[in-house]
């Protein structure tokens, strides 16, 4: 009997992370995950289930949207300066 129990967790998902049993599909990668190695993030008006590697690379990827915004302020800055130098050079001459 507890060969056949034995035998029927391993046919369950494990948690990828830590090998427990998993609680459900991360929704980005959707490997299975257990409560402990899941975070909580709001998408919207749905609340989704995230593993901790998706969590972790999602960071990644605000810091590169931020890195964005950084070059969309920079590069005009930059134009700019171009201009102003094009136009010394032009007053000048
Ligand atoms: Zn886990
Ligand atoms: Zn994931």
């Amino acid at each position: 009997m507890s060969m056949l129990q034995h035998s029927d967790n391993d046919a369950l998902a494990r948690c990828v992370h830590c090998g427990a049993l998993a609680v459900g599909p991360c929704a980005e990668c959707h490997s299975p995950v257990c409560g402990d190695c899941c975070v909580l993030t709001e998408g919207g008006s749905r609340t989704w289930a995230i593993c901790v590697t998706c969590e972790k690379r999602s960071g990644r990827s605000l810091r590169s949207g931020w890195m964005t915004v950084i070059g969309w302020i920079a590069i005009p800055i930059l134009l700019l300066l171009g201009a102003v130098v094009l136009l010394s050079r032009m007053v000048a001459h």
